[in-house]
């Protein structure tokens, strides 16, 4: 039985502040320092690529352009790898756990120290909300590094009774959707377990990880020890497939990550891949809803749909759905789109035209498909890429919009009756990165964490992170994980 009567669901809407407009906060963008043009970090400096070949990177929610980035092509990627090949056997391998340690330490303090120019450039790079930078991506970039800075000399706690060895050179290639967060994600790990790093940014988004170049440089780590060389998907596979490249790890889409995993089929190089998701929220009749309305616009809104694991399904009781989905709508009414740089907006930029795209394209599959669209009713800038946060309602379990990830604002919902139901439509996607619950009863929870094919599952909360936790996926979502003790695995040999 619901908890939730009838009449509750079906009365007055709920009042909000519609009309009411904030005045701008813009964050200001004078402090920070852009050069014109960016060469690739190579060797503890900036190089010019040999290719001589450069792209503009530009603000998605403006669509000015903001510097230009080196292509690096495969002599380039040549000279990286051997730099840290070098600095692997020269230097980093022969040091101390202990001094190891002290450098990732710096590096983290210095990201603190610098996180407001990281994070303006994160969202003017990438178009998310200036909040979620400030608040989430650079603080978490910082605690990856403390986190793995304190294992560096603590290896064989960390592995008992084995010999955790180093592999050699990492060689990573991270995405557009949380730049600097990536590559915290990558490189900490990598540096704590005694390796040396080639990095590879998206394109759209190489900025904040030459800034990290320059704190890196600034710290006085050992030349070689971190690269990082921007371009597009061709860097990217000359990385994958040098020969002296040991480990691959790779954050991008389901696609790209089978063209890895052949590219190194029948050689020694180790992979981890993480890789789309298509993650259910599931509300059940018993949860507190208000807060769930939250957990889902936090889920799929916030940070423009751009999150692996954004929760850009909803599966709902059947008892309480009219009331959450009246809920949710009336939410999506109060979130401000726009200037990512103002502190009040909700939903920033999408990151590139190209995304944008793709995105309109599953809004006209679901149209066809025939569910029924909702779409708040903001208006949307005249400049830059944007899109309405949007529902998809009366979706069916065959439906593309239910089943392929869309990496927008573009939430799938669908009814459940029964425990059993939830857990079927929850698993049956070619998917497995992470789900939500949201239930009142801890034995509910416990039984679902339990058959959920999930990575990661959030209960009566979603989206959060911390370093000392282990995330990544099963199925199409890819293999191996990142975060806590079980991130510093793919780096070892034990
Ligand atoms: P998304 O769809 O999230 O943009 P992609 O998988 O296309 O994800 O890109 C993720 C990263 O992989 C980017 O840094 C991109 O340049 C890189 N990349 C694209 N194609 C290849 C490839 N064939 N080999 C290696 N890296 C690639």
């Amino acid at each position: 039985m619901s908890k939730v009567k009838k009449s509750e669901a079906e009365g007055t809407p709920l009042k909000f502040f519609g009309d009411w407009k904030y005045a701008p906060a813009p964050e200001s963008k004078e402090h920070i320092r852009l050069k014109k043009q960016y060469g690739l970090f190579i060797n503890g400096e900036f190089v010019q690529p040999k290719s001589k070949k450069y792209f503009d990177t530009i603000n998605p929610a403006t669509e000015e352009k903001i510097a230009e980035i080196a292509i690096a092509d495969e002599k380039d990627v040549d000279l990286a790898v051997n730099a840290a090949s070098k600095a692997y056997n020269n230097v980093w391998k022969k040091m101390h756990a202990k001094e190891r340690a002290k450098y990732i330490y710096r590096i983290a303090r210095m990201i603190q120290e610098r996180a407001r120019e990281l994070a303006v450039i994160e969202t003017m790079n990438g178009g998310k909300p200036i909040r979620e930078s400030r608040d989430i991506d650079v603080p978490l970039a910082a605690n990856h590094f403390f986190y793995y800075a304190g294992w560096a000399d603590k290896l064989n706690y960390a592995f008992p009774n084995r010999t955790p060895q180093s592999l050699g050179v990492a060689g990573q290639i991270i995405p557009w959707n949380f730049p600097l967060l990536m590559a915290a994600w990558k490189i900490a790990p990598a540096l704590a377990a005694g390796n040396t790093v080639v990095l590879k940014p998206a394109e759209t988004t190489s900025l904040t990880a030459l800034k990290l170049a320059e704190i890196i440089a600034e710290s006085g780590l050992p030349e070689g020890v971190v690269n990082i060389v921007t371009g597009f998907g061709k860097t990217g596979a000359a990385i994958v497939q040098h020969p002296n490249v040991n480990k691959v790890a790779f954050t991008g889409s389901t696609d790209v990550g089978k063209i890895i995993q052949k590219a190194i089929a029948g050689t020694s190089k180790r992979v981890t891949l993480e890789l789309g998701g298509k993650a259910a929220n599931i509300v059940f009749d018993d949860a507190p809803i208000d807060q769930a309305v939250e957990g889902i616009v936090n889920g799929i809104f916030f940070n423009q749909g751009h999150v692996c694991c954004a929760g850009s399904r909803l599966l709902v009781q059947e008892g309480v759905a009219d009331i959450v989905i009246r809920k949710l709508k009336e939410r999506m009414e109060t979130l401000i789109v726009g200037d990512p740089m103002d502190k009040n907006t909700d939903i920033g930029a999408i990151n590139s035209k190209e995304q944008l795209k793709k995105i309109q394209q599953y809004i006209t599959i679901g149209i066809n498909e025939g569910a029924e669209l909702y779409q708040s009713s903001c208006t949307l800038p005249n400049k830059g890429f944007f899109c309405k946060p949007t529902l998809f309602l009366n979706t069916s379990q065959s439906h593309r919009v239910v089943q392929e990830e869309i990496f927008g604002p573009v939430l799938a919902v669908q009814t459940f009756r029964t425990v059993e139901e939830a857990i079927e439509k929850a698993n049956n996607i070619p998917y497995g990165l992470s789900a939500g619950i949201w239930t009142d009863k801890g034995s509910k929870i416990f039984n679902m964490t339990t058959k959920l094919r999930a990575g990661v599952v959030w209960a009566n909360t979603y989206n959060k992170f911390d370093p000392t936790s282990p995330f990544g996926g099963y199925k199409e979502s890819g293999f191996g994980r990142e975060g806590g003790l079980h991130g510093l695995l793919p780096y070892l040999q034990l």
